[in-house]
């Protein structure tokens, strides 16, 4: 059931890296606090009471993060997606979507835990976000509840989906984590609540990022796996991808009842048509999810450089990448010191 992926088209002018793959989608990561623990990502023996994060002077601020973004996009960029940490926990955060929906041709989202989507949702919408990823691992209360390890109920979870859609953020996409073990049992009941929903549900496989969560190959349950268990039930038929280079493959219910994607970075690496760069928290470009070491925008942006040279820079840094980390990920590719998941951004 594997569709193959269109390579990427080449075109004049454009900002391509070493292996021909063109700057186009920009993650951001406002801040590295969340209000959940999720046992795969941000373990409370890891990010405990005593955890240091970053202190205040250290993160970007709204004006830099907005200056970064615009030069971003004179050098191709399409899409920007804000991202953490849980980035509503950052306060005013519709005031940076505000900043960033000035910026001309950019497509604005975000990705959430949704804890506080429903007071948020309008307002973020009115600032101009056009678009809303909302994470759910699962719609049983009791496994949710252990997942996120703060005792969060799925309900709130699903009002905030709802406060969205309302919003006009609709279609949101819901992305769920599937890890072996965990919350396999609840891939077949979270399909079929948001068949023939309008949202669209997304699997991801379980990822080796970051080095605290202890993970294992075993842990992975496959996007083949995922797409054949609930076509046994719903029928799929595999459905064309809305653009090159686009993350998710898509699936399409046979019955109208809209579609699925299937997130297979273990297990069908997309290494070769990544276009994404990250920028952390304090303000470091990374060129790869799994990178173990970042490039420092804010010291230019904090020193005074000019715009033509942190285009230079970024430049310079993008056309020597070469990462492809999920393509060669082997047993020695897992021991790497790499960032954290909720330091980089997801
Ligand atoms: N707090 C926000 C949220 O919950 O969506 C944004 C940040 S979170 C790091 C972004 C996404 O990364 C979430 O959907 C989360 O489930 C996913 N994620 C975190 N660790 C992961 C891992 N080891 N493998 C796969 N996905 C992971």
């Amino acid at each position: 059931m594997n569709r193959p992926r269109d390579p990427l088209p080449a075109s004049e002018g454009r900002l391509d890296d070493r292996l021909g793959r063109p700057l186009r989608d920009l993650r951001i990561s406002v801040t590295d606090r969340c209000n959940f623990r999720c046992v795969y990502c941000m373990p409370k023996e890891v990010f405990g009471a005593d955890y240091q994060f970053l202190e205040r002077k250290e993160i970007l601020t709204f004006e830099e993060i907005a200056r970064l973004a615009r030069i971003f996009r004179g050098l191709g960029i399409e899409k920007v997606r804000l991202t953490g940490g849980e980035p509503l926990v950052r306060r005013n955060l519709e005031q940076l979507v505000g900043l960033l929906s000035r910026i001309p041709g950019l497509d604005l989202t975000l990705t959430t835990n949704a804890s506080l989507l429903k007071r948020k949702a309008q307002a973020l919408k009115d600032a101009g976000l056009n678009r809303i990823t909302v994470s759910l691992d699962s719609l049983d209360d009791a496994v949710f509840r252990r997942m996120n390890d703060v005792d969060f109920p799925v309900a709130k979870v699903l009002e905030g989906i709802e406060a969205a859609a309302a919003a006009g953020l609709a279609p949101v996409k819901i992305n769920m984590v599937v890890k072996r073990g965990e919350n396999e049992d609840s891939i077949l009941p979270m399909a079929r609540h948001f068949h023939g929903s309008g949202h669209i549900l997304r699997f991801i496989e379980y990822m080796d990022v970051g080095h605290t969560n202890g993970w294992r190959m075993d842990d992975v349950v496959s996007a083949r796996e995922i797409v054949e268990m609930i076509s046994k039930e719903m029928p799929l038929e595999p459905a064309d991808p809305n653009y090159t280079g686009e993350v998710a493959e898509r699936w399409r219910y046979r019955d109208g009842g809209g579609e699925i994607g299937v997130i297979a970075s273990v297990t069908q690496a997309f290494c070769r048509d990544c276009t994404r760069a990250r920028i952390s928290t304090e303000g470091k470009l990374y060129t790869c999810l799994f990178a173990t070491a970042g490039h420092d925008l804010r010291a230019l942006l904090r020193d005074g450089a000019s715009d033509e040279e942190i285009i230079k820079t970024v430049t310079g840094i993008w056309s020597k990448r070469t990462d492809r980390y999920s393509e060669i990920r082997g047993s020695q590719t897992v021991k790497l010191q790499k960032i954290e998941m909720s330091y980089i951004g997801g």
